[in-house]
């Protein structure tokens, strides 16, 4: 049995559907509460859980005590649908997840497994406390429970990284070993697939729904008019990053990039505008190209979260993977001191070359040192 708070927290979860459903059996009943809620408090709070998913801020769960606080989050859903912008179901997925991975550390493990047995019918075995674990296989004692591969594999594909492949696992009579924080990412993640793959046939609205969309939607223009990415000219090359200028040069030359390297450009070109089709063209002139295996990577790294794309990795991880040439020292610029990322370098080197800005001595005077070589 679920607490109030709890049923709160995790609006995916069985419980908290049924009752939201009590409350409001379809999307006509929900817009009519709404629009009568004492002092609009169930439009007001939505409108903020929506702007704070849209400003990547922390998305706080209303315990106000009062029946309607059930229908805050699905009202929030209902704003961002009647928007219809995919960006904006992107942010809120994102936020909706982080807040169900942070909030779910705070709970028991036989709760969780009961969420998560019911909400998606995962069936997960926790593995025991300290002491057991000492009895286990070796192999298993840095883990905290096991997870059968398949649930595993309904959400860990969407994640980069190679801990996430399953070829990397230890897979014993079709369970996963996994630890507690990639349980609740896993769990959080789910939670971010069945926003993004939802839709609402949102029908005409009230005045003070139809408020609340204006004003998000106004938000939403003015964020996503700064985060436009700079128009790309073949001009731009020159704005490249060290790390990025070798890797692009090698795949113009015909060389065979790395896996990490490929990625790395095609996200990077992709975020700073470059059209699918440009970016597949700069790899055919690899030798082991192979057109539609290039057009699906690049189709698959452009659509990741809704079509956001990835983000290519940053500084360190560049550094991890021998990637930087500036920290292996066969490159330097003095603007690689200065930024923790790539898109940051090129942003800043794009401006120098707009303004026409010939002089580095500025970023002594006016940045922060964030690296050292
Ligand atoms: S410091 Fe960062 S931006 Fe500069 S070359 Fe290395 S990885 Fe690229």
């Amino acid at each position: 049995m679920s607490t109030r708070l709890q049923l709160l927290r995790y609006p995916f979860s069985s419980e908290s559907r049924q009752n939201t459903q009590r409350l409001a059996r379809d999307i006509g009943d929900l817009i009519t509460i709404v629009e009568d809620a004492d002092d609009n408090y169930v439009v007001r709070e939505a409108e903020n859980r929506v702007f704070a998913a849209l400003e990547q801020k922390e998305i706080a769960t209303v315990n106000s005590n009062r029946d309607y606080d059930f229908l805050i989050y699905q009202t929030a859903r209902l704003i961002v649908e009647k928007i219809g912008d995919n960006r904006l179901k992107q942010y809120q997925a994102e936020a909706e997840s982080k807040a169900v991975n942070k909030n779910l550390s705070k709970e028991r493990d036989e709760f969780v497994i009961d969420l998560i047995h019911r909400a998606f019918q995962w069936d997960i075995d926790f593995i025991g406390q300290k002491g057991y674990k000492a009895s286990l296989p070796h192999y298993l004692q840095s883990f905290d429970a096991l997870m059968p591969f398949e649930n595993f594999l309904e959400v860990a594909p969407r994640f980069h990284s190679d801990e996430w492949k399953l070829v990397n696992r230890y897979v014993e009579s079709g369970l996963v070993p996994i630890r507690k924080s990639e349980f609740y990412r896993l769990i959080a993640e789910k939670f971010k697939v069945l926003i993004l793959q939802s839709s609402i046939q949102v029908p005409p609205l009230p005045k003070n729904l139809t408020h609340a969309v204006q004003q998000i939607e106004s938000e939403l223009r003015t964020k996503l008019k700064k985060t436009e990415p700079i128009k790309f000219t073949m001009k731009t090359v020159n704005a490249f990053p060290p790390c990025i200028s070798a890797m692009h040069e090698s795949a113009l030359q015909g060389k065979n990039l790395s896996h990490e390297a490929r990625f790395t450009l095609a996200s990077f070109l992709l975020k700073i505008g470059m059209t699918q089709d440009e970016v597949f063209g700069i790899f055919k002139a690899a030798p082991d190209f192979v057109r539609g295996l290039a057009e699906y990577q690049v189709r698959h790294i452009a659509s990741k979260s809704g079509g956001e794309g990835y983000t290519p990795p940053s500084c360190r991880k560049m550094q991890g993977n021998s990637l930087c040439p500036v920290y292996l020292g066969t490159a330097i610029d003095p603007l690689c001191e200065y930024i923790v990322h790539p898109l940051s370098f090129y942003q800043t080197r794009a401006w120098e070359i707009s303004k026409n800005v010939q002089s580095h001595s500025w970023y002594a005077q006016k940045m922060t040192k964030r690296q050292s070589f």
